[in-house]
Parts: structure tokens; C-alpha cells; sequence
């Protein structure tokens, strides 16, 4: 009996790519003998042409599946979109830009045949990359490692090919502000890694801007830690702390030398800095806030427009719960 393999491929405006990577990734599986493979295109609300061409692919390989989003979710959303489509045994996710070297396809099969849950990518130089961006990315990776009881592998990649039970733990996690690197070591399983390196884009841009990615880490820290919460109570106890005696140090010194110069320069300051602490702790609370209030509406991870996937998911026509 052959394996099956569903291969999950997230597509933001590829058009300018997905020949090529369509092309190349099918040469590779080609070489591969003893699976049965199927592309699962995860169309996230391209504006070009990408959801044609998957139509055309699709009308002419019966291999492959797509599912088009009504508008833009996110990678996130596309990801969870094409797991949930999955029903092969084996479930693999990779970019279209090519950047995730499909040449690593077989050895990860291979590795999934030995018996590992798991075969992920690891990116081990960021030469590709810019020095603020790398070490922003180093800098996360050891904050979010301290304060959450998940370990991040440094450079863990999306890229990875995972068996079902894998995939199954993953779908069981139903949070609405998803944060894969975080979701995908907190399920645990047993991961080979394969050393990966960064490719240049084979063509088309990257989505990714330095706020949309400060924005992913602040997900990332916020998710899987509650940390901050407990930093804002500490430092507003020491600041109260400092607060109290700074107070009695005035009181004695009033009572020793009796009052001087009236102390409103320091007033001024004490105002700004409580005030300070006071607003961000209040911001630390805010965004959790958005988040829990963004988790109880219930919302769909995605909406799906179109595909030629059938039958869908059981659980996407049941009736919303709550
Ligand atoms: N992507 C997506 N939705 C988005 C942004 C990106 O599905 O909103 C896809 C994109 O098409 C690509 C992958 O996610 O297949 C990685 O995106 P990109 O190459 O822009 O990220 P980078 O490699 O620069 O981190
Ligand atoms: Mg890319």
C-alpha cells in the first residue's frame, strides 16, 4: 500500500512563482516512489492571478486540490486550512516561493518512515538576512524561550512534513490567534531536524514587513506566555515600593532640617514615571484583553470561497456552538 502524503502549500499573490514551484516540486516527488501525493494550494486572497492558475493546475493534475479564501487571513489561517483539508497520513507544508528547498522532501519522508512524528526544517545561517532582522529574530527567540514554558527551536521553520496524530493535535488546539512556531512545539511529538538553508525567493516579494513581523512576534510572546502580566504587577510593586520610601526618606529629612525648597521638579518626575507604569501596565493588560476578547467571539479561523476539495471538513458545516 502506498503512503499518502498531502503536501499544504499557503499562496499570498504567487502568481509570479507557482509555475516554477509547481514544476520543481513535482520533478521531486516524481523521484519518490511508494506515496501518493497531493498538493493542497491554500489560496489566502491573492489579488493576481494565483487562484486561475491553481484552477488550471487543478484541471490538469488530478493531484491537485485547492481551497481559495474569501479575502486575505494570514499564513496562520492558510496553514490550519490546509491541515484541516488533509487526510493523508503524512501532512507536509511548504512555501511557494520556493524557498523551502523541496530537494528535502525525501529525506523527510524517509526520516517519517524510520519513525519519527515529526521532520521540520531548521534554518542554521541567516546570511540572506539583515543584521537587525537576525538579531531581532535571536533576540525573540531567547525572551520568548524564558518566559513561556514551550521551547522554540531557534530557526524552527514551518517547513516540516508530520504524520497524522501530529496534525491532529494541532487541529485540536482551536485558538483563533494562532502562533504556529509556538502550537507546533507545544503539541511535542518526536522531531528530526534538518539543517535548511535560506534561499533567495525564487521570484515574487515577500509579505512580510518589519511591523507585520513585530506584530507576529508580540503574538508569539503573548500567546504562549503570561509573563508580562506578571512583570507589570512586579514592577509596579517596586515602583509603589520606591514610591513609600522615597516618602519616609522626605518625612525624616523634613523632620531633621525642616522643609526647604518646595520639591515640585520631583513631583513633576514622580508623575511622568507612575503615570508611565501605570499606562503600560495597562497596555500589557489591553492586549491580552483584545486577544481573549478576539478568542470568545468564535470567529472562523478563514472563510472559505471556493475549492475542489470534496467532502469538506465535517466540522465547518456544523452550526456555530455558544
Ligand atoms: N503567505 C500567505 N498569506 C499571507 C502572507 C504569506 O499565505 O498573508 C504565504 C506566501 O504566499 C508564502 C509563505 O506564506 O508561500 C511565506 O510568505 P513570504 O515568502 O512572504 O514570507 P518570508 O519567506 O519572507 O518569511
Ligand atoms: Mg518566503
Amino acid at each position: 500500500m502506498k503512503k499518502t502524503v498531502d503536501l499544504v502549500v499557503p499562496c499570498f499573490n504567487e502568481s509570479d512563482v507557482l509555475e516554477l514551484f509547481y514544476s520543481e516540486v513535482s520533478k521531486i516527488l516524481d523521484q519518490c516512489e511508494g506515496y501518493n501525493f497531493h498538493y493542497i494550494f491554500v489560496n489566502d486572497g491573492s489579488r493576481d492571478q494565483t487562484l486561475d492558475i491553481l484552477r488550471r493546475f487543478a484541471a490538469e493534475d488530478s493531484r491537485v486540490r485547492y481551497v481559495s479564501f474569501s479575502r486575505n487571513f494570514g499564513k496562520e489561517s492558510a496553514m490550519l486550512a490546509g491541515m484541516k483539508y488533509s487526510t493523508a497520513e503524512y501532512v507536509g507544508i511548504l512555501d511557494a516561493d520556493l524557498q523551502h528547498s523541496p530537494d528535502l522532501i525525501p529525506q523527510m519522508l524517509a526520516a517519517l518512515d524510520e519513525g519519527y512524528d515529526i521532520a521540520a526544517a531548521r534554518r542554521v545561517d541567516r546570511s540572506g538576512e539583515g543584521k537587525v532582522k537576525s538579531a531581532f529574530s535571536r533576540a525573540f527567540y531567547k525572551v520568548i524561550n524564558r518566559m513561556s514554558d514551550v521551547d522554540i527551536a531557534e530557526g524552527a521553520q514551518d517547513f516540516r512534513i508530520m504524520r497524522r496524530p501530529v496534525v491532529e493535535a494541532i487541529l485540536s488546539m482551536p485558538e483563533y490567534n494562532r502562533f504556529s512556531k509556538g502550537i507546533f512545539s507545544w503539541v511535542g511529538f518526536r522531531t528530526k531536524w534538518f539543517a535548511h538553508e535560506n534561499r533567495e525567493r525564487a521570484a515574487g516579494q515577500s509579505k512580510w514587513s518589519f511591523s507585520k513581523l513585530f506584530r507576529y512576534a508580540l503574538d508569539g510572546i503573548i500567546g504562549f506566555s503570561t509573563v508580562p502580566l506578571k512583570v507589570s504587577l512586579y514592577v509596579g510593586v517596586a515602583s509603589s515600593g520606591i514610591g513609600v520610601l522615597y516618602a519616609l526618606y522626605i518625612l525624616i529629612r523634613t523632620l531633621l532640617r525642616g522643609s526647604d525648597v518646595p520639591g515640585y521638579p520631583s513631583i513633576i518626575c514622580a508623575i511622568f514615571f507612575f503615570g508611565g507604569l501605570i499606562l503600560c501596565s495597562l497596555g500589557i493588560i489591553g492586549e491580552y484583553l483584545a486577544r481573549i476578547y478576539m478568542e470568545v467571539k468564535h470567529r472562523p479561523a478563514f472563510l472559505v470561497a471556493e475549492t475542489n476539495i470534496i467532502p469538506e471538513p465535517a466540522e465547518k458545516s456544523e452550526p456555530a456552538k455558544g
